[in-house]
């Protein structure tokens, strides 16, 4: 059993602060205020391409403007200051015989997926470089191998949605994810169970989006020997013409707000009743917020951004 309710946000540094990341954050908050337990902010920065400290910079001063407090203010955690414990568990996982050196070459994984393809089958890694399968294969020269995770290959994974309820999905429908990279940095999913798993996070609640990810972040909870969170997904935020909202729409970055004078009590009340709702309450305090928010009461279907109702809102604060 988890000792107290811990939530966290956990933004990647690779532009501006979305309306929908701050919108996760407020629930966080929310869930975490709620039972008197801690809400934490983590960088998930190891996408070297495209991340950079002035992204970073802007996720703080964006939590800072909405005032959204992390109780691990200035300890933050970077997943790029948490390579060798990354490394750690995956030499633990070897060991256990539950992941594996594979050294298929891009080209040869294209290959195979064109195969599938052609066999009218859904393009799936084969387990090739599984030790049961590559028994006296040479290890090919000047190719440096991704670690694999052997996802097991029978059984359901499931779990109780915060929102959405009971998920079930096959483990036919997933293969063997890379958890590390040639150059030694993880990869997402990995990188999540192992920080979410350290940081004793209890709820993990994220976008929609990151529902196909659950069903593998748990084979590998589970692999590691980590108490399995409450996942819970946001359904997204759309433009009103129904798509996904993006710059298209309007003003998405959270800051853009504050340089256009909006409050940030509006953008923070706006965006907490943008796919949850307690009566009719339009406008409300942080601390109602807290006392009221339950993540069974989200919505399940997509959120719609309308600005004249956020400038509308702005006005009466
Ligand atoms: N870095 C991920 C993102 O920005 C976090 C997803 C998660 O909360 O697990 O989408």
């Amino acid at each position: 059993m988890f000792k107290k309710v811990r939530t966290r946000i956990a933004p990647s540094p690779t532009g501006m602060m979305h309306l929908g990341t701050a919108r996760t954050a407020i629930y966080c908050w929310a869930v975490a205020r709620h039972f008197g337990g801690e809400f934490l902010l983590r960088i998930e920065d190891t996408d070297q391409e495209r991340s950079t400290p002035e992204a970073t910079q802007v996720i703080l001063d964006a939590m800072k403007w909405l005032n959204l407090n992390y109780d691990n203010a200035g300890h933050v955690t970077y997943q790029m200051n948490r390579l060798s414990r990354y490394k750690e568990v995956v030499d633990q996982l070897m060991e256990k015989g539950l992941a594996y050196k594979c050294y298929a070459t891009k080209e040869e994984l294209e290959q195979m997926r064109e195969d599938q393809k052609a066999r009218g089958e859904k393009p799936r890694y084969d387990g090739r470089w599984r030790p049961e399968n590559c028994a006296g294969k040479p290890i090919p020269e000047g190719v440096t191998p991704v670690i694999r995770f052997r996802n097991p290959d029978d059984g359901t994974v499931t779990w109780n949605d915060g929102v959405y309820g009971p998920i079930a999905i096959n483990n036919s429908e997933l293969d063997d994810l890379v958890i590390m990279r040639g150059d030694g940095i993880p990869t997402y999913n990995f990188a999540v169970v192992v920080d979410d798993m350290d940081m004793e996070i209890s709820h993990v609640i994220r976008g929609a989006d990151h529902i196909n990810n659950t069903p593998r972040q748990i084979n590998l909870y589970k692999a590691i020997g980590g108490e399995i969170p409450t996942f819970a997904h946001l359904p997204l935020i759309h433009g009103e013409d129904g798509q996904k909202l993006s710059k298209r729409h309007g003003t998405v970055s959270v800051l853009a707000y504050e340089e256009l004078g909006f409050l940030p009590e509006a953008i923070f009340n706006y965006l907490a009743r943008l796919g949850w709702a307690h009566g009719d309450a339009e406008k409300f305090s942080r601390e109602q917020l807290a006392e009221w928010f339950k993540l069974e009461d989200c919505s399940r279907s997509a959120a719609q951004f309308n600005m004249d109702k956020l400038r509308w809102l702005n006005h009466e604060y």
